[in-house]
């Protein structure tokens, strides 16, 4: 959502002339922005303030502007340890850009944080999108869940889905742009519509709309709630070709109790009838989760549930994080309940393992078959130049041809598995 944000941000600012520089000493104007889901990216954001504010002081035209969750939360603490910083803009106001700029530009220091969105067109905005072969099309931002851990309620807001034809619109020009893959974006992706009138408006209407458009790309979406995904949202990504057999559900933790306390909405054995059910109906799916190690109160034997459910559900690939208490949330004022540094780090050491034994086992499975991949970049590994390509199943693949480029489509043959990404060869 951040990559997507930055886009529109950097399409706002080009019509203002502002072009983007690779070399960040030349800028005439800086803007980080952040993400606060866990606090090690809030203080990376707090360091690069206090590197380009040691810059400032050599170059007097310089701005200095930060963005983004960090943004949202803390505006008052960023004034305070950062007071050289021109513009402060919240989440919801990117599209007050063009009228905070010309304010900025005319030496006012500004700080513009609103709780509910500042209302626009977003067609009235270009995208500065990066030239490659993936887009981003944010279909719904907020959260309405309050999980006990996390930020982004109330940081994003509560749900808002954009209309329908906007977001096809949008998806046609990405196409005739030449994009080949459309992922589409949502903190809760499945809960599409839900806060529009017309109850046709769900994420699996939108996903066969999408569909029909005609071209050669594919589609994806993340991230997936576990207990939202629909039978209905089964059957579109069944029926629609263009859409990748590919579904991130954060299970984040492996116990029921722990579920309860972190106020997800549904049980271990409900998360395992998701899988089977994914799983019975596609072939070769994949299925990729988030975890979290040491969440307040979590012990030994609740926490061994977790890994028990990585392997179990031999969950293709999962993002691992120990908990970080975050302000404002339920769970960060459980003080008490918090566990030691330690013991967390040593879990999380622990889950990164079963991640990783899982992983390749997973990886494994795909050689001697073959893929049809997306190719998306290239590299030099030992003097040769290896394209990195993805599968609609969102397996990673290098392989070497002279015949495949950026943005071409090809069936590789999988020779050769690793624990983060496949190698094979054009099938003849
Ligand atoms: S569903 Fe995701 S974004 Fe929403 S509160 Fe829970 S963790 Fe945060």
């Amino acid at each position: 959502m951040n990559k997507s944000d930055s886009e529109r941000i950097a399409g706002i600012l080009s019509h203002f002339g502002y072009v983007e520089t690779e070399n960040e000493k030349e800028a005439d104007l800086l803007i980080v922005n952040t993400c606060s889901i866990r606090q090690l990216s809030a203080d990376k954001a707090y360091s690069l303030l206090g590197v380009w504010g040691k810059r400032k002081k050599t170059k007097a035209n310089l701005k200095i502007a930060i963005c983004g969750c960090v943004a949202q939360q803390d505006k008052d603490k960023i004034r305070q340890r950062a007071p050289y910083v021109d513009l402060i803009f919240g989440t919801h106001n990117i599209y007050e850009l063009p009228n905070l700029i010309k304010r900025i530009e005319n030496n006012e220091k500004i700080c513009a944080i609103t709780t509910t969105p500042v209302v626009c067109n977003q067609n009235d905005f270009y995208i500065s999108r990066k030239k490659s072969v993936n887009a981003w099309i944010p279909i719904i931002e907020g959260c309405n869940n309050f999980c006990t851990y996390c930020v982004v309620p109330y940081t994003r807001g509560r749900e808002r889905s954009r209309n329908p034809e906007e977001i096809i619109r949008e998806a046609e020009n990405i196409v005739k742009e030449g994009y080949k893959e459309i992922t589409l974006l949502g903190q809760n992706v499945d809960s599409y519509g839900k806060d529009l009138r017309d109850k046709n408006i769900t994420l699996a209407n939108l996903l066969r709309n999408l569909n029909k458009i005609q071209g050669d790309f594919r589609i994806r979406f993340v991230t997936s709630y576990p207990s939202d995904i629909t039978d209905d949202l089964l059957n579109a990504v069944s029926e629609c070709e263009k859409v990748c057999k590919y579904f991130h559900i954060p299970m984040q933790s492996g116990n029921s109790r722990i579920l309860k306390e972190m106020n997800r909405r549904y049980t271990k054995e409900q998360y395992y009838e998701i899988v089977s059910k994914i799983r019975n109906k596609f072939d070769d799916v994949t299925i990729t989760s988030d975890f979290i190690a040491g969440f307040p109160g979590e012990t030994e034997e609740e926490f061994i549930d977790t890994l028990n459910a990585i392997e179990e559900l031999q969950l293709d690939y999962s993002n691992t994080a120990a908990y970080s208490p975050r302000e404002f949330t339920k769970a960060g004022k459980m003080v008490d309940k918090f566990i030691s540094e330690e013991i967390k780090y040593e879990r999380l050491n622990r889950l990164n393992e079963k991640n990783r034994e899982i992983c390749l086992k997973s990886n494994e499975k795909f050689v001697g078959r073959i893929l049809n991949v997306l190719v998306e970049g290239k590299t030099e590994k030992d003097g040769k130049i290896l394209l990195n390509s993805r599968a609609g199943n969102n397996k990673i693949v290098h392989f070497e041809s002279n015949k495949y480029n950026i943005g071409d489509f090809a069936d590789i043959y999988i020779n050769k598995a690793q624990t983060w990404c496949l190698y094979g060869e054009p099938k003849e």
